[in-house]
C-alpha cells in the first residue's frame, strides 16, 4: 500500500471555456469554470445547501476508478469533454453500500467514504472531505 493508501482516480467535471484547445493555455476568470477553478486553487468541497447536485454521500468531492462513470459528471462544450486525474489520500475508508446523503465526514477510524458497488452503485466513489486529501495530477481532453 502507498503511504497513506494514496490512489489515482478520475473527476469528471464541466468547463465554461476552451482551454487546452487550439493552442489556449490561459485559465478562465469565470467562477462558474469548474475546471479552470481547480487549476487554480485545487478541488474545493461543495456548499451542503448546494441542493442543484445530487450529493450521494453528502457534500464531499467525489471520484472513481472508472472513466466512464466520472464521465457522467463531465459535461461537453464543443463536443469536448475535460476530467481530471487525480492522487487522492484514501487513508481507511469507510465502506457504503446505500446513499447517505447527511455524511459530513467518515466516522471516527476511518479517512474517506467508500461507495462500494452492488446495491446503489454501479461503479465506485471514493468521497473525501478534507481539501489536503486530493490534489489534481492530469486533465485529460477527450471527445
Ligand atoms: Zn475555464
Amino acid at each position: 500500500m502507498a503511504a497513506g493508501n494514496e490512489k489515482r482516480r478520475f473527476h469528471g467535471t464541466k468547463i465554461q471555456c476552451s482551454l487546452g484547445l487550439n493552442g489556449n493555455t490561459e485559465i478562465c476568470p469565470s467562477p462558474t469554470c469548474a475546471v479552470c477553478r481547480i487549476i487554480e486553487t485545487s478541488f474545493i468541497l461543495p456548499a451542503h445547501s448546494n441542493k442543484a447536485h445530487f450529493l450521494r454521500f453528502g457534500p464531499g468531492i467525489y471520484f472513481s476508478s472508472v472513466s466512464s462513470k466520472s464521465n457522467d459528471y463531465s459535461t461537453p462544450i464543443n463536443g469536448n469533454k475535460y476530467m481530471f486525474l487525480a492522487n487522492v489520500l484514501v487513508g481507511e475508508g469507510e465502506k457504503y453500500l446505500n446513499d447517505n446523503q447527511n455524511i459530513t465526514s467518515p466516522n471516527p477510524g476511518f479517512d474517506s467514504v467508500l461507495g462500494e458497488t452492488g446495491l446503489a452503485l454501479n461503479h465506485d466513489e471514493v468521497i473525501v472531505y478534507n481539501i489536503d486529501q486530493a490534489k489534481p495530477s492530469y486533465l485529460i481532453i477527450y471527445s
